[in-house]
């Protein structure tokens, strides 16, 4: 993980730093949302991202993904 894109919570926890704003923004998020975005961290990205993308599938589409995406101005999935 590069230095300062996460916050030490204790000393077991961390999260990336940018996630718990009113508008969560993962530091590690590059591009524009709705446009063209990517995580700039893919090789070294923390194990909670790695499990839901594991997940995600079965999240795409349902209303944890519609209030994201209407957080940034956009549609939910059909
Ligand atoms: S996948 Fe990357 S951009 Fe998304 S939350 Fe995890 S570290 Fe941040």
């Amino acid at each position: 993980m590069p230095d300062g894109l996460s916050v030490e919570l204790n000393d077991s926890l961390a999260r990336m730093r940018g996630t718990d704003h009113a508008r969560p923004r993962c530091a590690a998020l590059v591009g524009t949302v709705g446009q063209a975005a990517h995580c700039g961290i893919y090789e070294w990205r923390p194990g909670p991202c790695r499990e839901f993308g594991l997940r995600a599938p079965m999240g795409i589409g349902d209303e944890a993904c519609a209030r994201a995406r209407a957080r940034h101005g956009l549609a939910p999935l059909a």
